[in-house]
């Protein structure tokens, strides 16, 4: 591993600083990512600017908003008591990433801005657009059971790019509406979390729309009449540690067996958590039943592309739409 300088502020504004227009700066959180990155050579920055000191780990519930800290860990949010009351989706997602382990480490910031576990990403020896730029993309005639259905053309991908967004975590906050807090050297932003990651076009480097020296400070939750009536499905070649090939975030508003709110995400398909606006809005209005969960499922399939082996996923996400809007309807 390449010899870096190690910085430790105590202060926000100091950290942003402390990365400041340096490109071979980076922050550290939990590290779970970055140091796997820095140990096979896929990142090598020359200065480590570690955030863990900063005053971001809070967890509290004002005004109608549930407000995380950045460095708030995976494992003490998917315990909390207000997310578990306030946001159960949120608690499920996290629960089913990583390990233990992991989730004690994992923080919440590390975990939507972790990188894409593309196999030709990591290993040197293949052309891969996100790791170097022009060089092409393995996967389009590789191994891709595991890679994106949706937001790149099928024509452009040797261009572009087909990793998925790896997060658990992620796909619950799209669905969710939940807002990051940015603090740059201008000041303090608020985007939709929708909008932090990107789709990969003609940039796939780019895995999100931060500038380089911006930091997440935190992210909010707005309030919503959900309750009980989420879930977070997740579908994975083990029952544990194991990554999402596909996986839904569904929660739904029923008053009188007609849906009044309806919210649905998917993740292991795309290169950002994919929310599914047009099946959302088909619900509305509508008496609960699994036909009308399967419309919605058709239609959030409608610009779905495949690769060869991840055909099958084709037919694996719309089921899991359905499973999941059962399970949030608890009518399975
Ligand atoms: C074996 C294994 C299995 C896993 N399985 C899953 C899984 O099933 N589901 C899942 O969702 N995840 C999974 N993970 C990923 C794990 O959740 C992430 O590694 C973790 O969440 C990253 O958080 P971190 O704090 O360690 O980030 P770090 O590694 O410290 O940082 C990750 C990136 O985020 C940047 N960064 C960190 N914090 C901030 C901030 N506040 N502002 C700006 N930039 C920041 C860093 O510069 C770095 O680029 C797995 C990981 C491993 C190793």
């Amino acid at each position: 591993m390449k010899a870096f300088q190690y910085l430790r502020p105590s202060k926000v504004q100091d950290a942003i600083r402390a990365v400041g227009s340096d490109p071979g700066a980076r922050f550290i959180a939990g590290g779970t990512n970055l140091i796997d990155l820095m140990k096979r050579g896929i990142v090598s920055p020359d200065k480590l600017v570690d955030i863990n000191h900063l005053p971001l780990k809070k967890i509290s519930y004002q005004s109608g908003r549930l407000k995380i800290g950045a460095l708030a860990l995976n494992s003490e949010v998917a315990a909390h008591p207000a997310v578990l009351q306030k946001q159960p989706l949120l608690a499920q997602a996290l629960h089913s990433g990583a390990s233990g382990q992991l989730r004690n480490m994992a923080t919440m910031g590390g975990n939507a801005l972790q990188r894409t576990r593309c196999p030709y990403f990591y290993d040197t020896a293949f052309p891969c657009n996100k790791r170097k730029p022009g060089s092409g993309c393995a996967a389009v005639e590789g191994i891709n059971r595991m890679h994106s259905i949706f937001g790149v053309e099928k024509a452009n991908a040797t261009q572009s790019c087909i990793a998925v967004h790896p997060s658990d975590m992620s796909v619950a906050l799209a669905a969710l509406d939940a807002e990051v807090i940015i603090q740059g050297q201008g000041g303090e932003r608020r985007i939709a979390f929708t909008d932090l990651h990107r789709l990969p076009g003609n940039q796939p480097e780019l895995d999100t729309t931060l500038e380089r020296n911006e930091l997440i400070t935190g992210f909010e939750i707005p309030d919503n009449d959900f309750g009980m009536h989420a879930h977070y499905l997740k579908v994975r070649d083990r029952a544990s540690f194991a990554f999402a090939i596909v996986s839904v975030a569904a929660a739904l508003d029923v008053k009188e067996g007609k849906i009044n709110a309806a919210r649905l995400a998917m993740g292991g398909v795309a290169h950002k958590p994919w929310r599914l606006f047009e099946a959302e809005r088909h619900l509305l209005g509508k008496p609960v039943s699994e036909a009308l969960f399967r419309q919605a499922a058709a239609l959030g399939m409608r610009d779905a592309v495949s690769f060869g082996q991840n055909d099958y996923k084709l037919r694996m996400a719309p089921n899991a739409v359905v499973q999941a809007l059962l399970h949030a309807a608890a009518i399975e």
